[in-house]
């Protein structure tokens, strides 16, 4: 019987490799000190488990899990877990350096992690994905801690997750650890407007974009790739900018419809375990046409490499906003700028998860919960300061907004690293 392999994926291998690239093109605009730049290539720590899961049927099946840190110089880890067949070593690395980035660009006092495993959460039950979920945390128990690394929802994974690790991490030690994790329920300690912020977030600055240049959101369109945590909020807040969402999307397939589509009836349909494609009177249309519908507003809110050299000449928007992870690869992004869609690069754009995520922790910290108002107020602070901080390093230096966002958060890490000094 082979050896398994570590779950090496060509996509996971596609989004190191565009994050490696990032880093590159962005450390050279910077000048950065190429011990530095070479430092910052590599994740600190990785550590790879096997996760093995009693299934219904009896069975026992051994998945693959991963934690990783990229950089924990600004303080502990952050990062959301993933459960996908799509989950590798190579992207989960890929996607704790962009956690890096995007916490030093928020000004937030974490580091960069993230963590998920190789599975097929859409074919398991709750039962399987507790055992797995509770496996998996004991497995990666020495890495975690409020003070250490602390886990969120990401992909495939939800509050209900979030207390299953907070419960086995709290078992482990003995008594109650709301702070292990975030974007909890908020029975156990989790934040009022924590579940919404990614969504929120992005279209704050969407809007933001749309003053900018001069629109009106009555009279814009919108089409939002994926409609889980991310995407379903995204278009919820457009529709109540009075934005026209005309497209949505789920992993089996879209919706389109040109006059418009009832997002909240769509949200409670998707809830009730239906496809977005299946609701009454839409035009169902694939996740690759999808991408491909005029619109002002397009909001990649699923998953990787979605905007390619293969379809970015029929990518027609105004506004690119990511909501999702790597959705724009460096060569789309490119062509799309000259193009002259504004963009709103993933780093910035969907980083109000882990802006919410630190208030979360703060509140858990200090046992002091506070209100949707002050959570609503210091998430638009925060997310409108990157935006504008952005924007300027872009019209400055003459570079793209990903650019920008990427040098901000480079730059940043660097400069705690030279401080700090290198170590013995
Ligand atoms: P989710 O599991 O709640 O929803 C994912 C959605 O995307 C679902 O509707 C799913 O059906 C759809 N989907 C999955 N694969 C797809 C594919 N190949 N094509 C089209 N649609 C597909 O996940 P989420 O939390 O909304 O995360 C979505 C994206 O946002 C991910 O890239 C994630 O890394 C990123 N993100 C999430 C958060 C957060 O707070 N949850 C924060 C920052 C970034």
């Amino acid at each position: 019987m082979p050896f398994p392999s570590w779950g090496e994926t060509e996509e996971g291998r596609d989004m190191l490799q565009e994050a490696a690239e990032q880093l590159v093109q962005a450390a050279k605009l910077l000048n950065l000190d190429p011990n530095l730049a070479n430092r910052l290539r590599f994740p600190k720590r990785a550590l790879i488990v096997t996760v093995p899961v009693r299934l219904d049927d009896g069975r026992v099946v051994t998945y693959t899990g991963y934690r990783v840190h990229h950089n924990i110089t600004l303080g502990p880890g952050k990062g959301g877990i993933r459960y996908s067949p799509t989950v590798s070593l190579e992207e989960t690395t890929a996607l704790a350096m962009w956690m890096t980035w995007k916490c030093a660009l928020m000004n937030i006092p974490f580091g960069g992690a993230k963590g998920g495993v190789c599975c097929n959460p859409l074919e398991m039950s709750r039962r399987e994905l507790q055992a797995l979920t509770r496996r998996f945390t004991s497995e990666i128990v020495m890495l975690i801690g409020p003070e250490k690394d602390i886990p969120a929802p990401d992909m495939y994974t939800n509050e209900q997750t979030m207390s299953w690790i907070m419960d086995t991490y709290s078992m482990q030690v003995g008594y109650s650890v709301p702070g292990v994790v975030t974007g909890k329920p908020l029975v156990v300690g989790g934040s009022v407007g924590r579940r919404e912020a990614t969504g929120r977030g992005l279209v704050n600055l969407i809007i933001a974009a749309v003053e900018r240049l001069g629109l009106v959101p009555e009279k814009l369109t919108a089409v939002v790739q994926g409609f889980g945590n991310v995407g379903s909020v995204a278009a919820q807040e457009l529709a109540e900018k009075k934005v026209k969402v005309i497209g949505v999307s789920d992993v089996y397939g879209g919706a389109h419809n040109p006059g418009g589509l009832p997002v909240d009836d769509l949200i409670r349909h998707v809830e009730a375990g239906g496809k977005v494609s299946e609701f009454p009177g839409v035009i169902p249309v694939s996740n690759k046409d999808l991408l491909e519908i005029p619109c002002d507003i397009l909001a990649p809110c699923a998953t990787a490499g979605q905007i390619t050299r293969e379809n970015v000449e029929r990518v027609r928007c105004r506004i690119l906003a990511e909501g999702a992870n790597g959705p724009t690869t460096l060569e789309a992004d490119a062509i799309l700028q000259q193009r002259g869609v504004f963009i709103i690069p993933d780093v910035l754009g969907n980083a109000g998860g882990v802006t919410a995520s630190y208030f979360e922790w703060v509140q858990d910290t200090q046992k002091f919960f506070w209100d949707i108002g002050e959570v609503n107020r210091q998430l638009q602070r925060i997310m409108l300061g990157a935006f504008q901080e952005v924007l300027s390093l872009a019209h400055g230096k003459g570079v793209s907004h990903r650019m920008a966002a990427l040098m901000i958060g480079i730059s940043r890490v660097a400069q705690a690293m030279r401080f700090r000094g290198l170590y013995p």
